[in-house]
């Protein structure tokens, strides 16, 4: 009877949400929804276009237990898929406007339509952010950027939900680091970034086309893949310790460490996720081993 009735009112919440405009799959293989094309199936898998379908989302019993997916780009899923919802934002999520020297985007705004409005524009200020695949959202909750310049320089306030609820947050309340922030447990649905306007912009086109032809030299962008996989410990370069440990071109499974670039790990045949971890857990015990240094992770792997 209670299987019934949670299986009814479940019934009742998907239909509540397609009629808001969201997608919602059963058994969708999160393969589908990442860079690396890695992961089993997620029990559902729902797009959310508008504020009021999140809201219904976060008042069911679905909210339970989600996790937000933006671009996939800096993400492993396990082999057995995620039990639970994963969420997705589009539609108005991923709107951008434009006010004076302020861009307003929404968290499944991709990060690459913001830089080109902003450069459009003549605003610059996020001219780290080309070639990083993937959404503000998890732009900014990874706090993305290149090795001099994060993209929270120029965030100015961010709009979140967290515990369900919302708030308006100022940056200066919130923690970013390398790679990280304190919004990991909110949904960020907004970001206003504040940018300078310059009346032309030669030097910042110059600065991104340089950006873009330094990653197509050394990263292996035509290869499934989620970016660096290590953070760079302080001081030193994840991928020159990978290579100097004779790693590069290693093999697990269908997962290899790239040959172009020690710190990223490629799917080059129909890799599992177990072939990635036990590729990772190589690099970790080969330099722990001969330099002493416990390499942390950059992506999220998520289980
Ligand atoms: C080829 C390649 C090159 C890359 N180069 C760089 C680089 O130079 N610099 C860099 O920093 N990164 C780089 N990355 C990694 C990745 O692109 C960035 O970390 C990117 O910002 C992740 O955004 P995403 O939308 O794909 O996030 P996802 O991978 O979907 O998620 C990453 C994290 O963000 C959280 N998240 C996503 N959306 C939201 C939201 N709306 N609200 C709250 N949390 C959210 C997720 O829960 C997860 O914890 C690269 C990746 C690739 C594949």
């Amino acid at each position: 009877m209670e299987e019934r009735r949670r299986v009814i009112n479940s019934d009742l919440i998907f239909k509540t949400l397609s009629a808001l405009g969201c997608n919602v799959l059963k058994d969708e293989p999160l393969s589908k929804h990442c860079s690396f094309k890695i992961g089993g199936k997620a029990d559902f898998f729902i797009a959310i276009p508008n504020e009021q379908a999140l809201l219904t989302f976060f008042n069911s019993v679905l909210a339970n237990n989600y996790f937000i997916l933006g671009g996939g780009t800096n993400i492993l899923f396990s082999d057995e898929g995620y039990k639970g919802v994963v969420v997705h934002l589009t539609g108005n999520f991923g709107k951008i406007s434009i006010l004076g020297d302020e861009i307003s985007c929404g968290g499944g705004a991709l990060l690459s339509n913001v830089l080109k409005t902003a450069l459009e524009n003549n605003l610059s200020g996020l001219e780290c952010a080309a070639g990083i695949p993937g959404t503000i959202g998890g732009a900014v909750c990874g706090n993305a950027g290149n090795r001099d310049k994060w993209i929270s320089t120029v965030v100015k306030s961010i709009e979140v939900y967290k515990n369900q609820k919302k708030e308006i947050i100022n940056k200066n309340k919130v923690q970013f680091g390398y790679r990280a922030s304190s919004l990991e447990n909110c949904v960020i649905t907004k970001v206003n970034f504040s940018l300078k306007k310059h009346t032309r912009n030669d030097n910042d086109l110059q600065e991104v086309s340089e950006n873009i032809q330094k990653r197509l030299k050394t990263q292996p962008l035509n290869i499934p893949n989620a970016g660096s996989i290590f953070k760079n410990p302080n001081g030193f370069s994840a991928g020159k310790l990978i290579e100097k440990v004779g790693l590069k071109g290693k093999r697990i499974g269908g997962a290899q460490i790239s040959e172009l670039h020690g710190n990223f790990i490629v799917n080059t045949d129909s890799a599992s996720a177990k072939d990635v971890l036990a590729l990772i857990d190589l690099i970790k015990e080969k330099v722990e081993e001969k330099f002493n240094i416990n390499l942390e992770t950059e992506i999220k792997i998520i289980k």
